[in-house]
């Protein structure tokens, strides 16, 4: 999708498209005068031919693209295979692969499309909402990810507190050690809730639930937000706790620290995956009455979640030009209000009361290892996997 002048704003792509018998009449003459097209034998078998620049290609060994297009109808989702049908590589020139701050197992090229053979996905209008599919898909893995991170780097930061001794005791029982750690594996908790019930709409929605279908539209793009929103402070936190050692390569925590950004940025950065959450609350009403009825049955268990519904209300009846500005504020409550009340339901209810107090409430910080007064510390920390 991405090119040059436009990644999030992919209407701007200037790939161009054009159906095989238009393209015969010139039988490749452009790619012809470039040493990479000349290898190529023209295919047989009905099939476009694509022209353009492709700024970031992740995974660029794969055997088939999802790609977008201008056709003459608009801009259309294609299929871009590896070989063509006869069997030639197809003419994708790899140009070079990007230097990157993490990330580095997964390669991601610029690419040129050089007359390429490539079939249409959808109809040739509906590019966008037909790559859209896709893209729901890896936005909830982009939105699982850094749990499954975050998880692991709460683990390293426990194994060294119980092993390393500081001021005569193992930091696993220093209090204020411990108030942090506790803090990071609240967030594991939360995380790991909303992942899973994201996971759970899609199921839910291939199964023909309607109301699952709803939150599927909301809840990957709510904890896509959130859950990297929150990584990047999680991983230098978690760092912090082995000391100097956290920042060395020997320890995991510098890898997973450089590659806390990346699930932010790809699959809709931060505003525009906001953005979107509005797009779809003003669009498809089912999705917030759906979500309304996941939350109720938390409600009136904990005040300061209570109040942070009541704001959420209030707030959800501005027009849209007050709401665009507020977009990551909106977000974010929806997915914290959610983390809170399906902690409510499914962990221990001193977790879930804590998890409200600690992000809903007056009490609230945006630093880690900041929990409000008489939290059950020691409960929370037993939550954390072996
Ligand atoms: C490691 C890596 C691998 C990638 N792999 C792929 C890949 O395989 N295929 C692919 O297609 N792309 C890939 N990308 C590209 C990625 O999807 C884009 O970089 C991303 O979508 C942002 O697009 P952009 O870089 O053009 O930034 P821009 O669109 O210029 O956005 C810049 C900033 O402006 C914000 N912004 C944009 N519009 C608005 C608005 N209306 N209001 C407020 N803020 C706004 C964005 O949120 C962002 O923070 C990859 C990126 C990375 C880092």
């Amino acid at each position: 999708m991405t090119e040059k002048q436009g990644g999030s704003d992919v209407r701007s792509n200037s790939t161009r498209a054009a159906p095989l018998a238009a393209t015969r009449a010139e039988p490749l003459a452009a790619a012809r005068a470039d040493p990479l097209a000349a290898t190529q034998a023209e295919p047989t078998g009905d099939g476009w031919r694509l022209t353009g620049h492709k700024w970031f290609c992740s995974a660029p060994m794969s055997d088939a693209f999802l790609t977008l297009a201008q056709t003459e109808a608009g801009l259309g989702c294609f299929l871009v295979p590896r070989f063509t049908p006869d069997g030639e590589r197809n003419a994708i020139e790899l140009q070079r692969l990007k230097e990157k701050c993490g990330n580095r197992a997964n390669a991601s090229a610029e690419i040129e499309y050089r007359n390429a053979w490539a079939v249409p996905i959808g109809p040739p209008d509906r590019g966008i909402a037909t790559i859209l599919e896709m893209v729901q898909q890896t936005r909830l893995d982009a939105a699982s990810a850094p749990v499954g991170m975050m998880r692991q780097a709460l683990g390293e930061a426990w194994r060294y507190a119980q092993g390393r001794h500081a001021f005569g005791r193992p930091l696993a029982e220093q209090p204020l050690m411990r108030a942090v750690i506790a803090d990071l594996a609240l967030e594991v908790e939360a995380g790991v809730a909303l992942m899973l019930r994201a996971a759970r709409a899609f199921d839910g929605a291939a199964r023909g639930d309607e109301a699952e279908r709803a939150l599927a539209r909301l809840l990957p793009t709510l904890a896509k937000y959130w859950h990297n929103r929150r990584g990047p402070g999680f991983m230098a936190e978690a760092m912090e706790c082995l000391g100097g050692i956290g920042y060395v390569e020997e320890s995991p925590l510098a890898r997973l620290y450089r590659e806390a950004p990346v699930n932010s940025i790809w699959e809709g950065s931060g505003n525009v995956i906001c953005l979107d959450v509005l797009r779809v609350l003003a669009r498809h009403p089912s999705a917030l009455e759906a979500l309304w009825q996941e939350l109720a049955p938390a409600r009136g268990q904990v005040r300061e979640l209570d109040d942070a519904l009541g704001d959420l209300e209030r707030l959800l009846e501005a027009p849209p030009e007050v709401l665009e500005p507020r977009a990551r504020w909106l977000t974010q409550r929806l997915a914290q209000c959610l983390q809170g009340a399906l902690l409510l339901r499914h962990a221990p209810n001193a977790v879930g009361e804590v998890f409200c107090r600690a992000r809903l409430g007056a009490e609230a910080s945006p630093a880690y290892g900041v929990l409000p007064s008489a939290s059950p510390v020691a409960e929370v920390l037993t939550r954390i996997a072996p």
